[in-house]
């Protein structure tokens, strides 16, 4: 497997463009300066946007995501909290213990314990524009319209608060971390060829626009930072962030230290800061510098210190599985209230077992190649994001195991049946604010979104399905790709027709249910066996089917779906398959024939690879007794 990656890898650098000649996005080159007050979690900072209009509209307005504020009494953050049947377990205290009342958390915040991020003094071009805040959106009706190809300067200057930790950021999580700081600063909306996607901040997920970000943050002397971007004062910070044999030195007199950090090509700026916080370097060997940041604590330090070694090699794996990694650097940050991933980095809760710890590692650095480096629009089409890095998640962790237990992907097909059943489904095109239940986004987006690609493996190979995901990344890096381009690459990759699987799949709620309806065995002259299969599921497929002899013996037929168009390779050559007549999706039946000899057929079984996600495993085999 390791030679068809390689090849393909030399492949992969002479390939067309497959992006649509027309594709452009947006740039953004972020300067900013912040002073964090840690009495009273304020914060006051200068921002200075660089904005260049790549579209063919002409811009009257842009608009700002002010994320902080959806953590105060009655936003819609809270009032979403309030009404979802399954609120997030962080997000609400239980009044009585196994009484099922629930109160929001967001709801009892105190003025000084709420977030907020407030802008002043908002100025395009030097000259004052009309600034209106709504919530966690901050619409600005610009001085001068941008005109297509032109850049803008916009200035502002923007206050927070740090909110206690209820979500993602805030301030002294469970762990006694004090500060998280992601979503924290005022961030330019994406706007594409689908046009602005100025979400308020309801639950998730995230969507912006790359560019070059140069960030000051002045704080406390004792306070250790971790984050997006590399330090470019390494040598006067210290905190084993300088260069090796270099000692810093500072003065009793200074009160303050300020951090600069710079970052190129992302789409998002996070930190974190504790006075307590070890922090190690690692080197992943032509890839990137790991730092580790996470509480001088006994308790956690031993398993800290072994997912190193670990992670270096997820980083490796994902990086010849995948892609490159396009930063030089990436940091594993205890913070935050469980795992989430940021530009080069993440905030992940650190108190739990070793395979939690690496688990969370796992998910949360693979993310980097597709919420980062692809970025298609999460709040759209989350399980592009979620599910593909589930699904990196997985295949690391288990290639890299020691010990391989049960493969991971039997407990997510399990998941989606369970979805099915419980009649709670939503098309994955749903916006991710607006599933019914947390759950049932949790599992369309993680669980079916990792399906979306199992499957294809089922529909178009193994080699076929490790040659797309390689090719998706080289040529969708840093351009926000949509679902047809992943199925685009699939069909370009294998040859197959795959919209229909695209729709079925991700636009409804479709399911697959084949089943042998019958097997019929007949002796005139020679002996022969008739085997007669069901369509009863909406979603089409080509259907494998394995016979075994009561000697022992194996073959395995084929019945390639016509509109795909495609036939596929042999998925286990050591088995002799024969390829039969295609299966149109109008006729929901269909019939073949086993020729045999002497041999008696013990059993036959539709898809014995059990990749295809058929919700009713119990019709898909036929017995002979
Ligand atoms: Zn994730």
């Amino acid at each position: 497997m390791k030679n068809v990656f390689l090849s393909f890898l030399v492949l992969g650098v002479t390939v067309t463009t497959a992006q649509n000649a027309s594709y452009w996005q947006q740039h953004v080159d972020y300067k900013m300066d912040v002073s964090m007050d840690l009495k009273s979690y304020q914060y006051k900072g200068k921002q200075e946007l660089v904005y260049t209009n790549n579209s063919n509209d002409t811009l009257q307005k842009v608009y700002y995501h002010l994320f902080n504020n959806a953590f105060q009494p009655k936003s819609e953050m809270d009032m979403r909290l309030q009404s979802i049947k399954d609120p997030d377990g962080r997000m609400f205290t239980k009044l009585k213990e196994s009484d099922e009342k629930k109160q929001s958390r967001i709801a009892n915040l105190q003025p000084n314990e709420m977030g907020y991020l407030h802008v002043s003094n908002f100025k395009q071009d030097g000259i004052a524009a009309v600034t209106k805040e709504i919530e966690t959106i901050l619409e600005v009706t610009l001085a001068r319209p941008i005109l297509p190809g032109k850049s803008t300067t916009l200035t502002l200057d923007f206050n927070g608060q740090v909110p206690i930790q209820i979500r993602r950021s805030g301030r002294n999580n469970k762990e006694g971390v004090e500060l998280s700081m992601s979503q924290w600063y005022p961030k330019m909306a994406e706007f594409d060829f689908e046009g602005w996607h100025a979400d308020a901040y309801v639950s998730r997920e995230f969507h912006g626009v790359w560019g070059d970000f140069d960030v000051k943050i002045t704080i406390d002397k004792n306070y250790i930072l971790g984050g997006t971007g590399y330090l470019q004062n390494a040598n006067q910070i210290g905190y084993n962030y300088q260069d090796t044999g270099v000692k810093v030195s500072i003065p009793k007199s200074t009160k303050t230290l300020t951090w600069h950090f710079k970052a190129p090509m992302v789409h998002d700026f996070t930190w974190a800061a504790d006075k307590e916080y070890v922090h190690d370097v690692v080197q992943v060997p032509d890839v990137a510098t790991l730092h580790f940041l996470y509480k001088n604590d006994p308790k956690i330090k031993e398993n800290w210190k072994k997912a190193q070694q670990k992670t270096v090699e997820l980083m490796q794996f994902f990086n010849s599985f995948v892609g490159k990694y396009p930063y030089e650097q990436y940091s594993v940050i205890q913070a935050g209230d469980g795992g989430m991933e940021y530009a080069m980095c993440t905030l992940i809760l650190g108190e739990g077992s070793y395979e939690g710890l690496v688990g969370v590692i796992a998910h949360e650095m693979g993310h980097s190649w597709f919420q980062h480096v692809l970025a298609n629009n999460e709040s759209k089409h989350g399980w592009m994001d979620e599910g593909f890095t589930t699904f990196i998640e997985d295949t690391a962790l288990y290639e890299l195991s020691d010990k391989k237990g049960e493969n991971p992907l039997i407990g997510s097909y399990k998941a989606y049946y369970k979805l099915v059943d419980s009649g709670k489904e939503q098309p994955l095109s749903t916006h991710a604010d607006r599933f019914d239940e947390n759950r049932s986004y949790s599992t369309a987006s993680y669980i079916k979104g990792e399906l979306f690609l199992t499957q294809l493996e089922y529909l178009i190979g193994r080699e076929n399905l490790l040659k797309t995901i390689k090719r998706f990344y080289h040529d969708f890096k840093f351009k926000h790709p949509t679902p047809n381009d992943i199925k685009r690459t699939a069909e370009r990759i294998s040859g197959a027709h795959l919209d229909w699987y695209l729709i079925d799949w991700t636009q409804t709620t479709n399911t697959i249910d084949y089943r042998i309806k019958d097997v019929e065995s007949a002796t005139d002259g020679i002996q022969r066996t008739s085997v007669f299969l069901e369509r009863i599921g909406r979603t089409p497929m080509p259907i494998d089917i394995l016979v075994e002899y009561t000697n022992g013996t194996k073959e395995s037929f084929y019945i390639p779906l016509r509109m795909m168009n495609f036939e596929k390779e042999n998925p286990t050559p050591s088995i002799k398959r024969t390829i039969l007549n295609d299966w149109a999706w109008g006729n929901p039946n269909y019939f073949f024939e086993i020729p045999q000899s002497k041999t008696i057929i013990k059993k036959i079984t539709i898809d014995p690879s059990g990749l295809m996600a058929d919700v009713k495993k119990e019709n898909n085999s036929y017995e002979i007794k």
